[in-house]
Order: C-alpha cells, then structure tokens, then sequence
C-alpha cells in the first residue's frame, strides 16, 4: 500500500505503543505492571459524572454545539483563569478542542507555514515534533540534561533562532521530567520570545499538580507583553482525572484563536457536547478532589523516588509537578549490556513485566520514563523487580 509521505516520516506515540504492547501481553496472562500512560487512576469525581448523566437525561446530546466549544464552557474557562491565572477572557479569546492534544495541533496548523520553525526544549512530550512536522514546520530542540535539571537558557535559544523561527514551546511542569520553571526563568525566556517575536506555546496542562512546596507560575501572567505573545494550552484530562472525555482548550489572541476554531470546525467539530458539560462542572464546581488527587500523587512520588534511586544504575532527579519520573539509566544499561534504551525497554517488561517507555521518543535516549499516576501498591512491587531485575 502506497501511504503518505507525510504518515511515513511520523512514529506512532512511543507511550500509547508501549501501553498497547503491555496491555497485549497483560492479555496472555502474563503478570504486567504498568507504569505507561499518563492517566490518573483516580476515577473522574462524582459531581463531573453527574453533570453529564444530567446533560444526557436533559437531551443536550442530539446537536453539534459551536466548533469552538459550548459559550457556557468558555465562560467556565474565563472563570477559572480568573481564579488561577488572575485573569479573565472574552469568549474570543478561548476554544474548546478535542483533548489538549487537539489544541495543540490546531495551533500548529494555524501559525506555522512549511520550514517554519518550532523550538523544542529537550526531554519533550512525544507528539510536539510529529505534530510540527504534520504540518509542515521543522521542530528544533534546545537540549536540556539531567545536569541542568532539564532545563534549558536564553544563551541556548540565541543560537538556535533563525529567522524561520516562529514558535518556542514550553511545557512547565514538564512530561516527563517533571521540571517547573521559576519565575525568573520564564521572565528571562518570555522577554527574549517577545524581543524576538517568537510565538511562545505555553503547554500548562500539569500547573496544577504541583509537590512539595513548589509553585507554578504561568509564563503568561508575567508582564502584558509576555501574555500577548503566548497562547496557552490547558485541560481536564490530568487536573481532573478525566482523560477519557477529551476536553482540552486554548486560550489567548483572537486571531490564532479563530484559525484555530476554523481548523477544529474542518476536523473535529465541536468536541462531545456531553463531554463539554461535564467538563463545565469540573472547572466552576467543587474543587476539593483536585487536592486530595494532588496530595496522592505527591505522598507516591515522595515513596517512589528514594526507592527508585536505590536502584541499580537508575539515577533520578526529584520532580516538581506532573506525575512521572525519569531516571538516566545510562549506567544501568552499561550493566546490562545495553547501548540502546528501547531494547533495554523492552528486556525489562519481557524479563520483569514491568512496563515502563522508552526515553528515545521523548528526545532522552539514556532516560526511561516511569508514571506513578498508579496505586501505590503497584508501584511498589514495580520497584522491588526492577531492583531484583539490575541485581541479577
Ligand atoms: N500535553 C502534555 C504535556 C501531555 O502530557 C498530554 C497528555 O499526555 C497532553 C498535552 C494531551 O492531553 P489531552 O489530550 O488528554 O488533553
């Protein structure tokens, strides 16, 4: 079969693919722990689920809402900017997508023309580079190291721009370092995207799983200038435990804005309108289950990691928000015999049945990425084999 070129030069998602191998075998019976996919195992709280049932007792399922999301749902995203960004929004400043994934997509094809260039700070969630390239652009990627906290400066974006550069994205906290950038940091990165004129895409979508005392601060409430270069994308998924229900959104200047309406009402449409509902009630309803979700994660991520780093050969630096660790396991490769992290990927789930991703996908290739977005119990028993697995 003749494919397209463009479907040719694409990976599949490196974390669905390595959760659809280990759902396979779990399949075959064989005993799996998966630390794949970055899906809060808390189930959707009851007054998110309820709102749906009564959209779908009430009818409100049998037309398309506007393409752009539901003005009610826009009203509820101005509302909680209000109460977490210290800002509000106009209905035109806002669009609803498919998942955030969706947003981030419909943002590429509305800004970028074929060579334009997105600047990509490594370890990177995996769909950014694929999604540029879909349409067209050329992703460029700021290397970040274990040794600087996965983070990258000013002096590395000056050499990196060029003047197809359009975008720099920045994904704090990150998946999967789970590194959050200061407020100095992002002053420093804004003021130079702005003297620059380069779009920045400020992917926000963990700000509110934050650990230990740290803070999160949106690049966009840092100066005017900053806010009126970003477009920000955010969601339901990961804050609310809802990512079976595909609600992500997009906020800032109306034109991108528009375009990207544009592009979801030639795609998508408008995202389930059931979906949109609920996703009203999380972010203007009861937000008390937000922080006892939060507070889970933080008390696993504080169990997990001293454990982690017990481990043979794994070397993992404390996160700060998100919910994944990703040890350089350079060592423990060496100790293995390995010079390739998908391989040594796939001996561990073969040898151990733990599922973990390879850190290749996320531009880390001596990284693996492990989500503790899983009960405690299984997270525990994961770290006992990979110790037994690097003791052997
Ligand atoms: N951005 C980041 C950094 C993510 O980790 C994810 C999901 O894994 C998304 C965006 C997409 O989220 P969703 O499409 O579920 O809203």
């Amino acid at each position: 079969m003749v494919l397209s070129n463009l479907v040719n030069q694409l990976e599949e998602s490196v974390t669905l693919a390595a959760s659809a191998r280990a759902k396979t075998l779990k399949a075959q019976g064989r005993d799996i722990l998966m630390l794949t996919l970055g899906e809060p195992d808390f189930k959707t709280p009851e007054n998110i689920a309820a709102a749906a049932t009564a959209a779908i007792a009430s009818g409100k399922t049998s037309f398309y809402t506007q393409a752009g999301g539901l003005p009610e749902l826009k009203s509820a995203v101005s509302s909680y900017f209000e109460s977490f960004y210290g800002y509000g929004l106009a209905p035109n400043e806002v669009v609803v997508t498919v998942g955030a994934k969706f947003a981030l997509y419909a943002f590429f094809a509305s800004v970028l023309n074929q060579d334009d260039e997105v600047i990509i700070p490594t370890p990177y969630w995996v769909s950014y580079a694929d999604q540029v390239k879909m349409v067209g652009g050329r992703p460029v990627f700021a290397v970040g190291t274990q040794e600087t906290d996965f983070k990258v400066t000013v002096a590395q974006l000056d050499v990196l721009k060029t003047d197809k550069t359009r975008v720099l994205l920045l994904n704090s906290p990150s998946n999967p370092t789970g590194m959050i950038y200061t407020s100095a940091e992002l002053t420093e990165i804004g003021n130079w995207a702005v003297a620059h004129d380069v779009l920045i895409l400020a992917d926000d979508i963990y700000g509110r799983l934050v650990y230990n005392g740290n803070n999160f601060t949106p690049i966009s409430t840092l100066s005017d200038a900053i806010k009126a270069q970003t477009i920000i994308i955010n969601g339901v998924s990961k804050t609310y435990a809802m990512t079976g229900w595909r609600i992500g959104f997009a906020v800032g200047n109306p034109e991108i804005i528009g375009a990207m309406s544009k592009i979801a009402s030639q795609t998508t449409s408008n995202p389930s309108a059931v979906a949109q509902y609920a996703a009203i009630e999380a972010l203007t309803g009861d937000q008390s289950t937000v922080e006892t979700m939060r507070l889970a994660f933080e008390e696993r991520l504080n169990t997990i990691l001293p454990l982690i780093n017990e481990v043979p050969g794994f070397e993992a630096i404390k996160p700060q928000g998100a919910f994944y660790l990703f040890p350089k396991v350079a060592k423990a490769m060496e100790m293995k015999g390995f010079s390739d992290i998908t391989a040594f990927c796939d001996d561990i789930l073969e040898e151990t049945g733990v599922a973990v991703v390879t850190g290749a996908g996320f531009g880390a290739p001596e990284n693996l990425r492990l989500s503790y977005a899983t009960d405690i119990e299984t997270l525990l028993a994961a770290v006992k084999r990979l110790k037994a697995y690097m003791e052997k």
